[in-house]
């Protein structure tokens, strides 16, 4: 390509930018759903929330599902002053068999989560694997919906887990599919800390 249609070309393409940008002006909360099978839904999740909390934001965490083990996030944010971390208490692990525990939990979780939603003070919440509840139906997805629906203007909030139930994807306003194309577990790579956990 020469030189001059090279640049005609990224002009046109700025202009294009440029338009669409000066029509995004509204300025508010966002819901985002990160879903797929692929590795980084977590991990972006927490991501935005070093990138919210970097600039003087107020954030809050609920893991549903709770691991094994202390993940790094968890050791790098809990003693953050602007970042809230909780854990589902006994519930839903994956070795748990016990549904009406596992339930209890979730509800106990999804009551916390509706009084971060209703507090102005947080900017960003993320509700990690909070699409498993729904999954394996320990919580409805509708109560869900109304409570985010009415959340504060400025408050933005992150779910993740692999499936999306379709009422959270209805309201949802940044969707991003993560697939997995590849991962190092199939190559026999064990969970490692600070990758995984
Ligand atoms: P991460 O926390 O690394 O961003 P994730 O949130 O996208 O991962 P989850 O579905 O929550 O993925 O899975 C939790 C754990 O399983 C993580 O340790 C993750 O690295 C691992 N994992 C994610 N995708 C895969 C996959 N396709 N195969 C095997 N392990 C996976
Ligand atoms: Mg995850």
């Amino acid at each position: 390509m020469s030189e001059h249609s090279h640049q005609t070309r990224m002009a046109s393409r700025k202009a294009v930018i440029d338009a669409k940008i000066a029509q995004a002006t509204e300025e508010r909360g966002v819901l985002i759903l990160l879903k797929g099978n692929g590795k980084g839904k977590s991990s972006s999740a927490f991501g935005t929330m070093a990138r919210s909390a970097g600039h003087g934001k107020r954030c809050a965490v609920i893991q549903f599902v709770k691991g094994r083990r202390e993940t790094g996030e968890y050791k790098f944010f809990k003693d953050h002053p602007l970042i809230d971390w909780h854990v589902m208490g006994h519930g839903f692990t994956w070795e748990t068999q016990d549904k009406q525990q596992d339930q209890a939990a979730a509800q106990k979780a999804w009551q916390l989560a509706e009084e971060l939603l209703c507090d102005d003070r947080y900017d960003l919440l993320v509700f990690d694997e909070l699409s498993y509840m729904i999954k394996y139906g320990y919580l409805d997805a509708a109560p869900m919906v109304s409570s985010l629906q009415q959340r504060p203007r400025h408050q933005s909030v992150i779910i993740t887990g692999r499936t999306m139930a379709v009422p959270l994807q209805d309201i949802a306003d940044t969707i991003s599919v993560v697939q997995d194309e590849r991962h190092a577990f199939r190559l026999g790579v064990k969970a490692q800390a600070g990758i995984e956990y």
